[in-house]
């Protein structure tokens, strides 16, 4: 299997020079595809994805707090299950 060119991690992260959680975060993104939304507790990927009005990021991201991660994930699953 190979490894999809498109990029949904921007080199424009502001990530602290060789993070490893960006790295893992582009490879992750790259196997979900283009679909994908990410659900972001307060955490160093809040850090990654940039400083607004920019953004490194080039797939939906929803800024959670903490506890609500779980269940805005779950509750967007199911509504774009619903959606079709
Ligand atoms: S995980 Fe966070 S603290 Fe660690 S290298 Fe990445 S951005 Fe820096």
């Amino acid at each position: 299997m190979a490894i999809p060119d498109e990029e949904y991690i921007l080199k424009t992260t502001s990530a602290c020079a060789g993070c490893p959680s960006s790295l893992i975060l582009r490879y992750v993104t790259k196997a979900a595809g283009p679909d994908t939304v990410l659900v972001i507790p307060a955490c160093c990927t809040s850090v990654i994805q940039g400083v607004y009005p920019t953004t490194a990021m080039n797939i939906p991201v929803y800024n959670v707090a903490f506890a609500s991660a779980a269940a805005v994930g779950s509750g967007m699953s199911e509504a774009f299950r619903a959606a079709g």
